[in-house]
């Protein structure tokens, strides 16, 4: 069974992959054969040259927010080699893999087809608390009446064809908003939810597989979200500046070691 992960890490997000990837070849679905399809800005990254299994794509910094929004035109850019792969599947770059995933967890059975996470925030909220896209001029747009579980845009993945299909109609809707001056509200996740909510062929994965780090929700960690206030938090990374969350990070930081000292 070939696998294909998709990974992006423009400007500084480049600091996660080593940990994602030594995660990932340690405990993702270990018959796999998996290769790496990272999106990057940097010359090299790590394990490339021992590694014929990782293909380094450049990929241009597009800055906040389309470094994520543009996923999906970036993953089609390599979709002829891409549809030679069983499954596809895009982590976040901050993701670290705790134990090992198994094919019946983690992969599609017969009648799925898409795999997606409950976000972690989400999984016990009511559907009016969900921040689905309310805009109606944006093509992520989900109505009151409609969707019934807020997934997480950090992993997203399937059979390869379903998932070429998804990333293709995806695509199309982000360049029409863009045409239209529209960013849906959580950039490729509203529109993630919204393909996501006319179809019945999902996989749904808890928050297992997407545990924040330093969080206490109901889960056993096996996918942790490595929390980026260690790594100079949001701003730092995106490459963009801002005083409030930099204050934030500070006082994350300062909390952190006093209680480390007085433990
Ligand atoms: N990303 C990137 N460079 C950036 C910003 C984002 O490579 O400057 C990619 C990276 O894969 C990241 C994903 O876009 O995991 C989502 O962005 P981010 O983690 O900042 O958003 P979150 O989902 O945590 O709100």
């Amino acid at each position: 069974m070939r696998i294909a992960i998709l990974y992006i890490c423009t400007g500084k997000y480049t600091v996660f992959w080593k940990n994602f990837y030594l995660s990932c070849e340690k405990y993702f679905i270990s018959e796999s054969e998996k290769h790496y399809f990272v999106f990057t800005d940097s010359a090299d990254i790590d394990f490339e040259k021992e590694n014929p299994n990782i293909h380094r794509i450049f990929q241009e910094n597009l800055g906040w927010p389309n470094n994520t929004l543009k996923r999906y035109e970036m993953f089609l850019c390599v979709e002829d080699k891409l549809s030679q792969f069983d499954y596809i599947f895009f982590f976040n770059s901050n993701l670290l893999l705790l134990k090992p995933i198994t094919t019946e967890e983690f992969l599609p059975n017969e009648k799925e087809n898409l795999v997606a996470c409950l976000h972690p925030g989400y999984f016990n909220k009511k559907r009016k608390e969900f921040t689905y896209d309310e805009n109606e001029r944006s093509s992520a747009f989900i109505a009151k009446n409609e969707g019934v579980r807020y997934f997480a845009g950090g992993i997203n993945g399937g059979k390869t064809s379903s998932f070429i299909e998804a990333i293709e109609k995806m695509n199309e809707s982000i360049k029409k908003d863009s045409k239209n001056n529209v960013t849906a509200k959580w950039h490729d996740e509203s529109h993630w939810n919204k393909y996501l909510s006319k179809r019945n062929d999902i996989k749904v994965l808890s928050p297992s597989y997407l545990y924040p780090e330093y969080s206490n929700i109901p889960f056993e960690p096996k996918i942790l979200i490595r929390d980026k206030r260690n790594y100079g938090g949001f701003a730092k990374l995106r490459g963009n500046f801002n005083l409030r969350l930099f204050l934030e990070t500070i006082k994350f930081k300062l909390t952190r070691y006093l209680r480390s000292i007085s433990e």
